[in-house]
């Protein structure tokens, strides 16, 4: 999650609280807080073992080609910080999620330490690190998702994840639904509203954990995606930083695209 479309949104609010500023703070000292460097731009709680300092350093190379296959190249340089407990994760900011960026701060939970997480967080970063201003804050947060969800290739997000959905008959939006996810806090309330939130509490009764909205999201930008490649991906951000409307970039930089119904 953007921590600027969070604080845009607690401006709009009117109650810029110190919990939203601190992990930003935080982030920026890592080594005041109990995390220590495993190579550059990584960083993790002291006490991981060896074998989890090579799987972040393996996951970090990993990301950088997933970012470049995506975008052509990479532009951002995020800083990696890793917890290996909820403690950790918690004095960070960090709550419920597996993962967050705070503009180019990457932030992983214990339960999101791997290639893929960090793949997703660093779309999120790249896509920022490449748009204007206002051409990001236009953006639809679906979009963004789905980008990184595509991108990232977590299983949890899948399309068997998406086929299992659709089997089971989970409750899922459609595609004009997932379309109106604009905003960071449409797409919170959506990811609540499909239970996304209540994995923890699935898992404890053994029950399989759904994802039915950032899946949803991955679902409609993979096809996008495939036929924009690169080259449509790179037009699409030319399109919205020259001013052109969100909906508008998205055909026309893709014209071989047929959405048609990507939800079903
Ligand atoms: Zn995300």
């Amino acid at each position: 999650m953007h921590i600027w479309k969070r604080i845009g949104l607690l401006l709009s609010a009117g109650i810029v609280g110190g919990c939203s500023i601190l992990p930003w703070g935080k982030l920026h000292a890592p080594e005041s807080f109990g995390l220590t460097p495993v190579a550059p731009r990584i960083y993790v709680e002291a006490g991981a073992d060896e074998a989890t300092r090579t799987m972040l350093r393996d996951a970090m190379e990993k990301a950088e080609s997933a970012i470049r296959a995506a975008y052509g190249n990479v532009i951002s340089r995020p800083v990696v910080h890793a917890c290996i407990t909820e403690k950790c994760y918690a004095v960070f900011g960090g709550y419920g999620s597996r993962a967050k960026v705070y503009g180019d701060r990457i932030l992983l939970s214990p339960r999101g330490l791997n290639w893929h997480y960090l793949a997703h967080e660093w779309s999120h970063a790249e896509m920022h690190s490449r748009l204007t201003f206002s051409a990001w804050w236009h953006m639809p947060q679906w979009f963004d998702e789905g980008v990184a969800v595509a991108i990232s290739e977590a299983p949890e997000n899948s399309e068997s994840h998406w086929q299992y959905l659709v089997a089971s008959d989970v409750p899922r939006p459609t595609q004009r639904e997932l379309y109106g996810f604009k905003s960071l806090r449409q797409w919170d309330d959506a990811v609540g509203r499909y239970g996304e939130k209540k994995n923890a509490e699935r898992k404890a009764k053994g029950e399989p954990e759904i994802r039915p909205v950032y899946t949803a999201a991955g679902h409609a930008l993979r096809p996008w995606l495939a036929t924009a490649g690169t080259p449509g991906l790179l037009a699409f951000i030319e399109k919205l930083n020259d001013g052109e409307t969100f909906e508008s970039a998205y055909q026309t930089a893709n014209p071989s695209f047929a959405p048609g119904d990507a939800t079903r």
